[in-house]
């Protein structure tokens, strides 16, 4: 476990190195996003736009919340009836995509393309998150790490308007 005073940005990133996602991962999320519409992207720029989307205390709140909840349903630790529904990942849940809709939002409406797009895909280590392996729930962890990829997919976007503006033609 982390320690208690280590800043929440620190806290937020141990956790999910914990829980087997690295900023690469995100950053080759957000490439995906990316590649076709930003000319000379480089996987530096996409680092550095998950950096800044993980440095937002709203998202470091959602972070923390969703993947607590993943693993105290791993532990057997909640109350029926959310301890079945969150440990089986039930589609009609829904608060999952709720929470991580907060981290999409960071970046104005072009997150929620972004957002609807790689969660259908499911590329990279979307793929792992959601493979449903014997003891390991990642219900509220999948749709964390899509949002924090559309969320640094937007923020890019918003830096380099005219290629964006292509996307739409
Ligand atoms: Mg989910």
């Amino acid at each position: 476990m982390v320690k208690k005073d280590t800043p929440l940005r620190e806290q937020t990133v141990a956790l999910l190195n914990n829980r087997g996602v690295t900023i690469d991962d995100i950053s080759e999320l957000v490439y995906f996003l990316q590649k076709d519409y930003v000319v000379g992207i480089t996987t530096n720029q996409c680092k550095e736009n998950v950096d800044a989307v993980l440095s937002k205390r709203e998202v470091q709140n959602a972070i923390i919340t969703g993947i607590q909840l993943d693993i105290m349903t791993e532990k057997n630790e909640l109350f029926e009836p959310l301890q079945s529904m969150l440990d089986k990942d039930e589609s009609l849940y829904g608060v999952d995509e709720t929470l991580a809709l907060s981290i999409v939002n960071v970046y104005g409406s072009i997150g929620f393309t972004n957002y609807g797009y790689i969660d259908k895909i499911k590329p990279g280590i979307l793929t792992k998150l959601n493979a449903h392996k014997q003891g390991e729930v990642h219900t509220f962890l999948d749709d964390l790490v899509g949002a924090i990829a559309a969320a640094a997919a937007s923020r890019m976007a918003h830096k380099d308007p005219i290629d964006q503006d292509d996307r739409f033609r």
